[in-house]
């Protein structure tokens, strides 16, 4: 079995912003405004996102700002994706914090274990204990390519664990099989194609193939 990857300290003073999507139904419970997030240490082998992987890039965004457009949007809450959002756990926690606290849900979704994430808050690692804190709905775990999930909504693999660690989301575990997966596709009118949700990935891969040849 091969070593926990050690989570990465990242600044408490800015988010590296890799894309913000106002309003989605795609990731996670109602309308949510997602956040991803540049850099990742544990690079899961088959990831979807390893344009995400590097640390560098990403727009430098200050927690406050980040977490007035979440509220802005309007949507139910904030849903945390990536790259990593523990990578970057001390500044996320402000932004998480922030949208919790005007009476939004917070979902975060990492690809380090439950229990690599509480180990990390039992060795003083506080940035990692202040976004688990203000995390409604931790989805936990890396993602496996050879564990596809095909049952429950929003994740990948079957390995990865639905935590609730507050009580915004009471009946979400009993609802789970009434959530169907869904994807969101926007063309913009510069004919760029951006997708999000979560699918089967040979039926991901035969729509985008059908959209491409239909818009050349
Ligand atoms: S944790 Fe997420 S972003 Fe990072 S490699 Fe795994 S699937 Fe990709």
């Amino acid at each position: 079995m091969s070593e926990p990857v050690p989570i990465p300290r990242g600044p408490a003073e800015t988010v590296a912003l890799a894309r913000f999507l106002a309003a989605t139904r795609a990731e996670g419970p109602g309308e949510r405004t997602a956040i991803w997030v540049q850099g990742c240490a544990i690079r899961c082998p088959g990831c979807f996102n390893p344009h995400l992987w590097g640390f560098r890039g990403g727009e430098q965004v200050a927690p406050h700002e980040l977490a007035r457009l979440v509220l802005d949007a309007g949507t139910d809450g904030l849903t945390l994706l990536g790259g990593e959002p523990f990578d970057q756990a001390a500044a996320l926690a402000r932004v998480a914090a922030e949208v919790g606290a005007a009476g939004r849900s917070v979902m975060t979704f990492t690809g380090y274990t439950r229990s690599q994430l509480d180990a990390a808050v039992d060795a003083g690692r506080t940035d990692v204990a202040a976004l688990l804190a203000a995390t409604d709905l931790l989805v936990a775990g890396p993602f496996q390519a050879d564990r596809i999930d095909i049952r429950r909504p929003w994740v990948g693999s079957t390995n990865q664990e639905f935590v609730v660690l507050s009580d915004r989301f009471p009946d979400l575990l009993d609802e789970l099989p009434a959530n169907p997966d869904r994807v969101e596709i926007t063309v913009d009118p510069a004919g760029r194609v951006a997708v999000n949700g979560w699918a089967d990935p040979d039926a991901l891969d035969e729509l985008l193939a059908g959209l491409r040849a239909s818009h050349r």
